[in-house]
């Protein structure tokens, strides 16, 4: 049976109908189920969780612990190795400051260009601090792939910091063989997966990683709260990010004593309806995954892509043999903000600019694209009218 994109079940298909949302690598819209989950939680169980010596604040923490539970169980994990962080960015600058590593200057750390900057400015920020080098796997500009990187992998590789899919080409990188290089040398591996996630059944434990962290509202969930696993042997060996209540045994004027499981990587109250909405997101997600949502979107993927394509006026960003469902262009006749100021008017919501990855498009000299991204809500007429709109544009406006 086809897939029907489950307009029914988001409250913005019903009183915004005309609205093609196009922006979902930046943010997804929230499934009315995820949200009865979060309100139900506030409305029922709501209270401080750990430590609570009444009924509502041990249901609050059963709530909470079963997100971590179904979260884990979402990515191929164990709860024990799963811990929930405000953000992807949050958890990346958190990993930064953190790893078990004796820095000397000179050590080197390896990201690719296709990096969001919540996986370079953390790096940027201790280079400077320890008299680290940076060093980065460029994309290649014809595949969209990652170029050769075995070059840039030494003895002085301490950490490696990867994004699994890039969010302007949608490209999805085989970061398996440079991950499992990486760890031969002895590096800490991290996989940023905030643009996989949606797009395919992580499973985190055969990644190679020793790191895999994703933001819930790019999939599904609500914003506030980022999933992110730990293997065994940097769960161990890593400070917690921040410390404070709920992360000790015992506390004296001089000295703390800390948990020494996951939940010594969060310190104060931590954001249970959104850990709870990541659950419930993911969980939809899978039942969506289960009803064909992943070739429903490569479909209309190759819908937008080939009508895009027959446009001489547009050129598209390369994007590997595997992607996710993100297209980018540009126009050399018309800005990228342009363009998508056009396509609001047209009630179409794309996103234009650098997208918080400005190493690529410097590398590959441009200003600015434009990226269309893909979610459950999406439909092949939107994608007619997205192309309408495009055409009627660059009739209107083009010598
Ligand atoms: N990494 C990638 C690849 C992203 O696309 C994003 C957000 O767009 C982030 C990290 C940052 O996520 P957040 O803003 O939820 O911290």
């Amino acid at each position: 049976m086809s897939y029907q994109p489950p307009l029914e079940q988001f409250e913005f298909c019903q009183y915004q109908p005309e609205l093609a949302y196009f922006d979902s690598a930046a943010s997804c819209q929230v499934p009315q189920s995820v949200l009865t989950k979060l309100l139900d939680y506030y409305q029922h169980q709501h209270a401080n969780v750990h430590r609570a010596s009444y009924a509502r604040g041990r249901a609050a923490t059963q709530c909470y612990e079963q997100a971590r539970r179904d979260c884990a169980q979402a990515i191929g994990a164990t709860a024990a190795q799963v811990s929930f962080q405000a953000s992807t960015t949050s958890a990346l600058n958190g990993l930064a400051q953190q790893l078990p590593v004796a820095w000397q200057a000179g050590d080197e750390i390896l990201l690719s260009s296709a990096e969001h900057h919540a996986n370079i400015l953390p790096w940027q920020r201790l280079a400077a601090q320890h008299d680290l080098r940076l060093r980065f796997i460029s994309l290649d500009r014809a595949s969209g792939e990652l170029g050769e990187w075995q070059h840039l992998l030494g003895p002085r590789t301490k950490v490696v910091s990867l994004t699994l899919a890039s969010n302007i080409t949608g490209t999805r990188f085989a970061l398996e063989p440079i991950l499992a290089a990486a760890q031969q040398q002895g590096a800490w591996t991290i996989v940023d997966a905030a643009q996989a996630v949606a797009h395919e059944q992580l499973a985190v434990t055969q990644l190679g990683a020793d790191a895999v962290v994703f933001s819930a509202h790019k999939a599904y969930g609500v914003a506030g709260c980022a999933v992110l696993w730990l293997s065994q042997a940097l769960l161990a060996a890593s400070e917690p990010f921040t410390v404070g209540g709920g992360i000790v045994t015992g506390v004296t004027k001089s000295h703390a004593n800390l948990v020494t499981g996951i939940h010594k990587f969060e310190a104060g109250t931590p954001n249970v309806g959104a850990a709870v909405a990541a659950a419930s997101g993911l969980a939809w997600l899978q039942q969506q995954q289960q009803l064909g949502l992943h070739d429903y979107l490569q479909a209309l993927r190759q819908q937008l892509w080939q009508q895009l394509q027959q446009r001489a006026w547009l050129t598209l960003l390369p994007t590997g043999k595997q992607h996710t469902p993100v297209i980018a262009f540009y126009s050399d006749e018309f800005q990228a903000h342009d363009i998508a100021t056009w396509l609001d008017q047209h009630q179409i919501a794309v996103r234009a600019g650098h997208h918080c990855a400005q190493i690529l498009l410097q590398d590959w000299q441009l200003p600015a694209v434009v990226r269309v991204s893909l979610a459950a809500y999406n439909t092949p007429a939107q994608i007619e009218r997205l192309v309408a709109a495009l055409d009627a544009g660059w009739q209107l406006f083009a010598d």
